[in-house]
């Protein structure tokens, strides 16, 4: 007979040839937080390319004034051949592109397949696809005043800039981007607050864009504070990537005026580990030292993400920085990205290695926005086998299938009254 303890240790063994594989692929996977002296060496080397300072660095303006949006400064910085140059300057016909200097420090200049490079700047392969809108939300047919975007019975989306500290190369909402920075004026925000006070059934407000936090904090504060004056908006969400694309945003200043608006709440959009830093890190607590909860809205990204470990890597990674998962997005079929997408296998294959594998905290749901502006769908592996009135099946994170009782819910009222 073996004892209680041979049988735990066993187990044990068990589980941990369960993560070998991950721990053995982990150690390859690049982490900005394992590259602070690098990233440090780059920035000097952009500072000095920039003749600017490290206070310019750490001055949002400043970067926001000196985003890279022109290939001839590009290639001051990074090394791009004749060829490139002309596509570059092709998809700039098209479509619009800028980079913090901040992100731009994070590129790893040896690679070609290097994350931040994929996703900062631009290539041909944004030109080759025709056949797709750019509106496959249909976001346009949900826009019941204002700025604003409705889905949803009891919550809605505000619009409230289309700037961002960077125009992500696989941008979702392209469409809102548009070739100039606008930020949409007082009196459309103004309708927005309007409707939202006229409909009470609204109880959670998002702010985004575009970025929010490429607006300055007069403005933020007077959106806040019109969304707060409203009696029936329970709290408010804030959409923003400048904690990844420029968290120098992150002032103490914007935190003080935050925190007089609570409950707030904000999700921002990591897709690789690399992006978190320790600027990002710090961005990220000095938020959640100011009670704002943090979430992450990753996309799912063909050549960034599509992988069962660099997802588990990114999950932990911003736990580590106080950031929870909240969704992973299938990526829409919008014209200009499509070399960004993926199958749903592979967000499948990411999500049946999370569960059980690692922390719950450290899953997101995987969803696909439904076309047509028809909503978030939750995207699950199958766990629920079968389902009788008496009996159903289930197969756990390691696939062991187990029969499992069933009863009806009783009568708790009932089975009280009898009693008395
Ligand atoms: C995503 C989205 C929301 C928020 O959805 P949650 O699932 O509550 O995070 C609200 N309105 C619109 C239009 C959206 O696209
Ligand atoms: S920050 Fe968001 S809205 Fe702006 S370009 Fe990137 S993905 Fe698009």
């Amino acid at each position: 007979m073996k004892t209680k303890r041979e049988i735990s240790l066993e187990r044990a063994r068990v589980l941990k040839t369960r993560i070998q594989d991950y721990l053995e692929a982990r150690a390859y996977i690049p982490k900005g937080l394992e590259k602070t002296e690098i990233n440090k060496k780059r920035k000097e080397e952009i500072l000095k390319i920039m003749n600017a300072t490290e206070a310019n660095w750490n001055d949002w303006q400043w970067q926001l004034r000196n985003r890279i949006r022109d290939v001839d400064t590009l290639r001051k910085f990074l090394n791009i051949s004749d060829k490139e140059t002309e596509e570059i300057k092709k998809v700039s016909e098209v479509y619009r592109w800028a980079i913090s200097p901040y992100y731009l420090s994070l590129i790893n200049t040896e690679n070609r397949m290097d994350p931040i490079r994929l996703l900062a700047i631009p290539t041909v392969l944004e030109l080759q696809d025709k056949s797709h809108g750019l509106d496959p939300m249909a976001e346009e047919f949900t826009n019941p005043a204002g700025a604003i975007t409705r889905r949803y019975p009891d919550r809605l989306i505000i619009n409230v800039t289309n700037e961002c500290a960077m125009y992500c190369r696989h941008c979702q909402r392209r469409r809102n981007i548009g070739t100039s920075d606008r930020a949409v004026s007082r009196s459309v925000l103004q309708k927005s607050f309007d409707y939202i006070r006229e409909n009470d059934e609204i109880r959670d407000v998002l702010i985004t864009g575009g970025d929010p936090f490429t607006m300055p904090n007069q403005i933020l504060e007077w959106i806040l504070k019109s969304l707060k004056e409203i009696p029936h908006v329970e709290f408010i969400r804030i959409g923003t990537r400048t904690p990844v694309t420029m968290p120098q945003r992150i002032t103490d200043k914007l935190c003080t005026m935050l925190k007089k608006y609570h409950p707030i709440y904000i999700n921002t959009q990591f897709n690789h580990p690399v992006e978190i830093t320790e600027e990002s890190k710090k961005a990220c607590e000095k938020l959640a030292n100011s009670g704002i909860p943090l979430g992450n809205q990753a996309v799912l990204l063909n050549g960034i993400n599509n992988d069962k470990f660099v997802m588990r890597c990114l999950n932990q990674e911003l736990l580590k920085i106080r950031v929870k998962p909240y969704y992973i997005f299938h990526a829409k079929k919008v014209r200009g990205t499509l070399h960004f997408n993926t199958s749903v296998d592979d967000g499948m294959e990411i999500m049946e290695h999370l569960r059980g594998y690692t922390s719950g905290m450290a899953i997101p749901t995987y969803i696909i926005n439904a076309p047509g502006g028809k909503g978030k769908t939750p995207i699950l592996p199958e766990y629920l086998l079968s389902r009788g009135k008496e009996q159903i099946k289930i197969r756990t994170w390691e696939r062991v299938v187990i029969d499992y009782e069933n009863h009806p819910t009783v009568d708790l009222r009932k089975l009280i009254e009898k009693d008395e």
